[in-house]
């Protein structure tokens, strides 16, 4: 089938990744080859590499945020076939348990995310020419949209699951806090869900110039100004329906509680931080609605129609891409004290 050897970047050890020739990986039946084209580098890669979670035990290749074409196809797989250009879910389910029968399959009892090896599994990803893969975790390109683009289609799946959470009125007024990638994205579906006034917040100028470029239509600069008070002065004293939390850690989740109306909803999808400080009595007393967004759960074909119409926009969220031999490079790029200035890097073997 090739004859050439397959290119992976292989965490060797905490820190270490090196450009290996990798076994041949053939597929399994239900399965598929996939030659991937484009890879996203993730947060949680970079958090993850140096061993600081302990969700990237070497030997491991990493990369869950990717796009490809099919090599080929496994026994008993007949829905695919070489040359289909398709993305992939980053969570391989098992479509069997209670929460995959309910449809929620990022709550699966036995997944596994692709390029992930916590102490209970090792999941070998997309960091590679080639990754074998179930079929049943694919999804079809739409005609037309690159692969860089499709391969976002993971961090965008996680905005559109985090809104689609909670029911957005064309009269409700949303803050989101945290205006990183996922932000911007959360932003972007807000939008796209009719939301009347999404306010973004975050401590970076910049970042709050992208925020309104692309749909907020108010900005707070969470240094600048009294956070909880600008968000009831442009609410009429009432506070937000909605806050999204994309960031994860205690000032931020009391944040967005803060900017709260009383009966008002808020979605948390940031987790950088295992515990943190909570309000109980604001959120009994003032009936706060918590809910916690993961991942995504079978949101890829609308991501997919979103980004290629270009309701949701993902080029600005780009700041480079890159052959996968200069992988090890960018890990240590982004992990540098400046590397939050790039948002999205993405490897093309
Ligand atoms: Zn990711
Ligand atoms: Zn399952």
């Amino acid at each position: 089938m090739k004859s050439h050897p397959v290119k992976a970047l292989l965490l060797t050890a905490p820190s270490r990744l090196e450009l290996v020739d990798a076994p041949d990986p053939q597929p399994a039946e239900g399965e598929v080859l996939v030659r991937v084209r484009a890879c996203g580098i993730c947060g949680s890669d970079i958090h993850g590499w140096d061993g600081s979670t302990g969700r990237r035990r070497p030997p491991l290749i990493m990369g869950h945020e990717a796009s490809g074409e099919i090599a080929a196809v496994g026994p008993k797989v007949t829905a695919w076939k070489a040359g289909d250009r398709v993305t992939f879910d980053s969570t391989i389910y098992c479509g069997e348990c209670a929460p995959c029968r309910a449809g929620r399959v990022n709550l699966c009892e036995n997944r596994r995310v692709l390029g992930v090896a916590p102490v209970e599994y090792s999941q070998d990803g997309a960091f590679a020419e080639f990754a074998a893969m179930p079929a049943r975790i694919l999804y079809r390109l739409p005609d037309g949209l690159s692969f860089p683009h499709a391969a976002m289609v993971e961090p965008v799946s996680i905005a559109i699951h985090a809104v689609q959470r909670v029911k957005v009125a064309p009269t409700d007024t949303a803050v989101v806090v945290g205006s990183g990638m996922i932000g911007l994205f959360v932003v972007q579906a807000l939008r796209w869900a009719g939301a009347k006034r999404i306010i973004a917040i975050d401590l970076e100028a910049k970042r709050l110039d992208l925020a309104r470029e692309l749909g907020a239509t108010d900005t707070i600069q969470s240094d600048q100004a009294d956070v909880a008070a600008e968000v009831a002065r442009l609410t009429g004293g009432n506070g937000a329906d909605l806050a999204f939390e994309v960031v994860g850690i205690s000032p931020t989740l009391q944040l967005a509680l803060a900017c709260l109306r009383k009966g008002g909803s808020a979605v948390l999808v940031g987790n950088l931080a295992p515990k943190t400080d909570f309000p109980l009595q604001a959120v009994v007393t003032r009936e706060i609605s918590l809910f916690g967004s993961c991942s995504s759960a079978g949101e890829y074909p609308l991501c997919l129609d979103l980004i290629s119409r270009g309701v949701i926009r993902v080029e600005p969220m780009i700041s480079a891409l890159a052959p996968l031999a200069e992988g090890a490079e960018w890990f240590k790029r982004l992990s540098a004290p400046d590397g939050a200035k790039f948002m999205k890097v993405i490897l093309q073997p």
